[in-house]
């Protein structure tokens, strides 16, 4: 690692204390890009990657609200709007109790890369909240949607900044969110992505981001003149992300035998089907319960409690040749990534942001595995969201194979800049080197034309 890369995760680490994952996310980045400041002092010069660092505007706001008990509570909301060089602000809104500054700093950091990866014109952003919608009624739901966007309404718009999902934001939190920023606006604009099919959504984008990190997966296994078919994986999660890589993996001939949530993970050695896997879609988005209830319904699924003060998440600790890892940030830690080899995996497409440690990372890079660093593998998500934002403004839906051919050619093209960068960096086979790389000289480009602002 050059001395100016060395300095600059120092001052990022001084300046930007207590935020330990958005320290990692740069740290990542910038060894990749030190192959670039190699070949072009022009950006070191320019100072991109610390203006990239840096979040164009940060905006925390109060979000106060009262339940149905007529008590008042209170949650902080952010916004997150770090780069808009090559168009608006673009990622999604997090509810969850462990979000925080650093959290959403390091996804909408990922996010820049992410966007610029898609071809798409899109900045990159991300928001959320500390409110925790497990549990909670509808009408909780409404209030706490209608409560949020009651000042982020002020921030955002369909040329500005278009927020998405993310963890604990569905459809239901889209549509609460939609509907109060119409009311505000008076106007009904492709303010939001991830909207009902009824009113401005795209199809496949609940698909998406599940269904392209499969397509990633199959891009890279092609490279060694293989396929899916006949492949274990192992998936970790149970939302939208977790839903759909399954739902793909079946159809491409894969058997999946793990599925989790924050309580624990069930491992079914038969596979999981499509009759199985209708009832954990009905069981998480209708009935909103736990992955536990699957071992109790298909009594040959094993049920295990996940300890999270545990050295290691025994899901990752099975036979299998791929891994989908579909929950949330640094799930695979060192000794994970560990028994992901030793068990024989060799893929892993990384649905969920960030998924895995840096110790991680390096053992997956050591070993020359297929892996796909998320801001690669889970861009199918935000493709489809600026598929919808097209579709919006030419006020024109495309139908399934559309989108899907389209989601596919995205998924395609992004395999081929990772590899393609790689290679010309003097790294071949090293997606995170890549996708990093990739992501980052268009953004910078656009950057050095529009000047110092
Ligand atoms: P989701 O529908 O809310 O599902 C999240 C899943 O992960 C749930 O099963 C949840 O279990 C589990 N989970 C969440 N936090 C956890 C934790 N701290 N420990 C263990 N399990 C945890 O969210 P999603 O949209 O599928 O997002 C999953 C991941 O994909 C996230 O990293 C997200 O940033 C990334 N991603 C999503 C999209 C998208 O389009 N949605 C796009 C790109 C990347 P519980 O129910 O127990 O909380």
């Amino acid at each position: 690692m050059s001395s100016y890369i060395k300095d600059l995760i120092a001052e990022v680490k001084a300046k930007n204390p207590a935020e330990p994952e958005f320290h990692q996310a740069v740290e990542e980045v910038a060894e990749s890009l030190s192959l670039v400041f190699e070949k072009h002092p022009e950006y070191q010069a320019a100072k991109i990657l610390e203006r990239i660092i840096e979040p164009e505007r940060v905006i925390t706001f109060r979000v106060p609200w009262v339940d149905e008990q007529g008590e008042v509570n209170i949650n902080k909301g952010y916004r997150i709007e770090m780069n808009s060089a090559i168009g608006p602000y673009k990622g999604g809104l997090r509810f969850h109790p462990s979000v925080n500054l650093g959290i959403l700093k390091f996804l909408a950091f990922e996010q820049v890369f992410k966007n610029s990866l898609t071809t798409l014109p899109m900045g990159g952003g991300k928001g959320g909240s500390d409110f925790d919608p497990k549990g909670k009624s509808d009408l909780k739901i409404m209030r706490f949607c209608q409560a949020f966007m009651s000042e982020l309404y002020r921030h955002i718009g369909p040329n500005t900044d278009v927020p998405a999902g993310d963890i604990g934001v569905g459809g239901r939190e889209i549509g609460y969110l939609f509907g109060q920023y119409k009311k505000l606006r008076n106007e009904f604009t492709g303010v939001l992505t991830g909207k009902g099919l009824n009113w401005g959504g795209s199809l496949i984008r609940p698909e998406a981001t599940g269904y392209g990190a499969v397509y990633f997966a199959a891009e890279m296994l092609s490279t060694k003149r293989e396929t899916l078919e006949g492949k274990t994986c192992l998936v970790s999660g149970s939302g939208n992300v977790a839903q759909y890589t399954v739902e793909k993996l079946i159809s491409l001939g894969a058997k999946v035998v793990t599925l989790s949530d924050s309580n624990g993970y069930v491992y079914d050695e038969e596979g999981i089907n499509n009759e199985k896997l209708n009832f954990v879609m009905e069981l998480k988005n209708v009935r909103r319960g736990r992955i536990k209830e699957y071992a109790e319904k298909y009594k040959n699924a094993v049920y295990t409690t996940i300890d999270p003060k545990a050295d290691s998440n025994p899901l990752w600790n099975h036979k299998a040749q791929c891994a989908f890892p579909s929950a949330t940030q640094n799930e695979i830690n060192g000794k994970d990534a560990q028994n992901l080899i030793k068990n024989g995996v060799y893929v892993v497409s990384e649905g969920a942001n960030m998924p895995t440690t840096l110790d991680g990372v390096k053992l997956f890079l050591d070993k020359k595995i297929l892996y796909g660093p998320g801001k690669a593998a889970n861009a199918g998500g935000v493709a489809v969201s600026g598929l919808e934002m097209t579709q919006n403004s030419m006020r024109l839906p495309w139908n399934r194979e559309e989108v899907d051919n389209r989601l596919q050619m995205i998924m395609k093209d992004i395999h081929t800049t990772c590899v393609h960068m790689a290679d010309r960096f003097g790294t071949p086979g090293n997606y995170v080197n890549g996708a990093n790389i990739g992501g980052f000289l268009k953004v910078a480009d656009a950057m050095m034309d529009q000047g110092v602002v």
